[in-house]
């Protein structure tokens, strides 16, 4: 029961690079497949998302994909913080 990870990698946003659909998987897969590639989970956070090398929807019959984790970028914050006094 550590409390050092707060981030559940089941909510990993997982996206197909070949057709740009969100993938759902089941319960439990993207642990399992970030496992399988090696992935420490304890470094994940809600600015990574997983990567799919094609999904069962652009793919059909295929049942092996390969899976990557990805950083977005942070920069999207701009340096100009003039936002009026709210006049309540
Ligand atoms: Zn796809």
């Amino acid at each position: 029961m550590g409390m050092q990870n707060t981030f559940d990698p089941e909510l990993l946003y997982v996206e197909c690079t070949r057709c740009g659909q969100p993938l759902l998987w089941r319960t439990g897969e993207t642990t399992r497949l970030l496992k399988m590639a090696g992935v420490d989970t304890a470094v994940l956070d809600e600015h990574c998302m997983l990567v799919s090398d094609g999904c069962p929807s652009c793919q059909p019959g295929e049942t092996r994909f390969s899976t990557r984790v990805v950083r977005l970028a942070q920069d999207v914050r701009k340096g100009n913080n003039d936002e009026m006094p709210a006049d309540a």
